[in-house]
């Protein structure tokens, strides 16, 4: 193979000259130490590439080969639980993450063990005719995920042996015989990070992804195979969001990338997952998790990197027919070293010196997030849902990334700074924020929770938005100005703030809300509003009904109810309508008016 030199080298960015045979996306070996690239541009023999380590020590006269190959990510059992950075090299988790001693320079590691043994159960027989995506067996990989062994795309032919038994992930486990001759399997797989995996066909998202998380799950659902984006300014709640939704999500599997964040972020991850008890399984959350670290002290350029292998890591799970979900934080710290990088090639510069083709690749991005019919005779269905925090300088929401990113996804949870401050979390604002999934899902929950689902989250909405309007007349003229009806609507709307939306992430109980206790809670809210306008109506003053602090305690505390006594709430719902008949029958009014 022919070999180019180095010409010049800008940080991160390494020009070389006598690179005619190599391709763009090409990875290339640079310096002696044989650092590791990719070729952002070609022009002529000139390649630009961008370094995925520190390029300190090497100069002009280096030498530069290319692998012939584009940055490409392997995929088999030992993904599960690991821990990589942005182009898949293994960080050895805790030391790592903890010291922030990463890899030494150059030092070829591979992304999957090599050693490591796994039980192949075979599904497939001898004569079976296999194409890209059935599945010819399983590997147990975590006590939880069971990893599906998949025939390669561009494969297709008539199995002609396949064997059972502990394998590791390069030995041959099946041969197929093909038009092209025979092709040995193995455990694993390779794809190339920036392009997508296929799939059979797109389905249109119908079901939410549940978080747990009441503002979201009620107000401002995601569904499955949907895409998220949470801007926020430094502080608002961004991170907790995302880790909210990793573990509380309804999906098999998590990807959580990193990107350019703070180093004690991860490590907070990776002390944390491992103890958390995934609701489900039981199980702690790191046997179905996947983590990417690129964080702020590491390379920049392979920050740019760290997306695409995230997302395909995500798909490949998908491929198995799972639900995925990968939270991403933050983009905002991407799209800068994309920046970096397009300003160093000298590109003509866009918006905020953001490269003109910000928007692009971040729709390349999310536009994986999907739900799919997978590849494959068996026709199963897996879906990936895109979770993105966006972190814009001042919080200033009309800057590039935010604006570029609101063009693709289609659930918008925009953290407030003010609520943050106030204490108010998550610090998502229900005046801005919305989810253009929200009339499917209203279906999808009306079918699964309860018929008046819908009814009930459209009027604590509207309630919401009565507010603002009905502040602006309190702080104008005064609270007398109002008439009981809509002093009452004052109260409704600040208990659905604080009883509703306001929930505690770091609450043993309040951490999560099931779809069945939201429910229950939002109906007890809105009870109250309708018991209390049947006791107006029989002469009740609203200050009597206001007074029963007993009861309405009772209501705002509903959040901290078990999951496992939900039953708890159709008794206070019950103490609730005869305390009002209570102060009904001390007026002499007429009960149930
Ligand atoms: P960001 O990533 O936007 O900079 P973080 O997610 O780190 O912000 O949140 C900052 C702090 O806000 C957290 O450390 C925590 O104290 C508080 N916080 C955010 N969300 C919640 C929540 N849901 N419940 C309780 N506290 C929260
Ligand atoms: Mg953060």
């Amino acid at each position: 193979m022919k070999t180019g030199k180095i010409i010049k080298v800008a940080g991160p960015l390494v020009v070389a000259e006598g690179m005619e045979n190599a391709n763009i996306f090409d990875m290339v070996k640079v310096g002696e130490k044989g650092l590791i690239g990719e070729i952002i541009e070609m022009r002529g023999d000139k390649a630009s590439i961008q370094v995925y380590e520190e390029t300190t020590g090497i100069g002009p006269g280096d030498p530069v080969v290319t692998t012939g190959e584009p940055l490409s990510i392997e995929l088999g059992p030992g993904l599960i639980e690991s821990m990589f950075d942005g182009i898949q090299r293994p960080l050895d988790a805790f030391a790592k993450a903890a010291n922030s001693q990463f890899l030494t320079k150059g030092v070829a590691v591979k992304s999957l063990d090599r050693e490591r043994v796994w039980n192949f159960v075979p599904t497939a027989k001898v004569g079976d005719v296999v194409e890209a995506g059935d599945v010819i067996g399983t590997v147990q990989e975590t006590t939880v995920v069971l990893h599906k062994i998949m025939v390669p795309y561009g494969v297709k032919g008539t199995i002609k042996e396949i064997k059972a038994g502990d394998f590791t992930i390069v030995d041959t486990v099946c041969i197929v015989e093909t038009e092209k001759g025979d092709k040995e399997l193995t455990l694993m797989q390779k794809w190339p990070a920036r392009k997508g995996r296929p799939y059979a066909r797109k389905l249109k998202p119908d079901a939410p992804m549940t978080t747990g998380q009441r503002v979201v799950d009620t107000f401002f659902p995601v569904a499955k195979g949907g895409a998220a984006a949470v801007p926020g300014p430094f502080g608002a709640g961004k991170t907790v969001v995302q880790h909210q939704i990793a573990k509380w999500g309804d999906t098999e599997i998590v990807v959580y990338v990193g990107c350019g964040e703070r180093g004690n972020e991860m490590t907070d991850v990776l002390n944390e997952f491992p103890e958390l008890k995934d609701p489900k399984t039981g199980q702690s959350l790191m046997k179905r998790t996947v983590l990417i670290a690129n964080t702020s002290n590491m390379p920049v350029a392979a920050r740019e990197a760290c997306i695409y292998t995230g997302i395909t890591i995500a798909e490949y799970f998908r491929d198995m027919g799972y639900s995925v979900s990968i939270m991403a934080d933050s983009t905002s710290r991407w799209a800068e070293a994309l920046r970096e990088m397009s300003g160093r090639l000298e590109e003509m510069p866009g918006d905020e010196g953001y490269p003109a083709y910000l928007g692009s690749r971040l729709a390349d991005y999310y536009e994986r997030a999907g739900k799919v019919v997978c590849l494959g005779k068996d026709g199963r269905e897996g879906a990936v849902t895109a979770i993105g925090a966006v972190s814009p300088p001042g919080g200033d929401l009309s800057e590039p990334v935010t604006q570029a990113t609101l063009r693709i996804v289609k659930v918008f949870w925009g953290l407030d700074a003010q609520l943050a401050y106030k204490r108010h979390f998550p610090s998502i604002n229900w005046l801005n924020s919305y989810s253009l999934y929200a009339d499917t899902i209203d279906e999808w929950m009306n079918n699964e929770v309860s018929s008046d689902w819908s009814s009930l989250r459209q009027e604590a909405m509207t309630l919401l938005q009565e507010e603002s309007g009905l502040q602006e007349i309190v702080s104008l003229v005064g609270i007398d100005a109002l008439s009981e009806n809509d002093r009452l609507k004052l109260e409704v709307s600040k208990s659905i703030r604080e009883d509703y939306l306001q929930q505690n992430a770091f609450h043993e109980v309040d951490t999560y809300a099931s779809l069945d206790k939201q429910y229950k809670m939002l109906k007890l809210i809105l009870l109250f509003k309708k018991e209390a306008e049947r006791a107006l109506k029989a002469g009740v003053y609203l200050n009597e009904i206001l007074a029963l602090s007993e009861i309405r305690d009772k209501i705002a505390r509903s959040k901290y109810i078990p999951e496992e006594n939900l039953s708890r709430m159709n008794e206070i719902e019950a103490e609730l309508k005869s305390a009002i008949d209570t102060l009904i029958n001390e007026k002499g009014g007429v009960l149930n008016a």
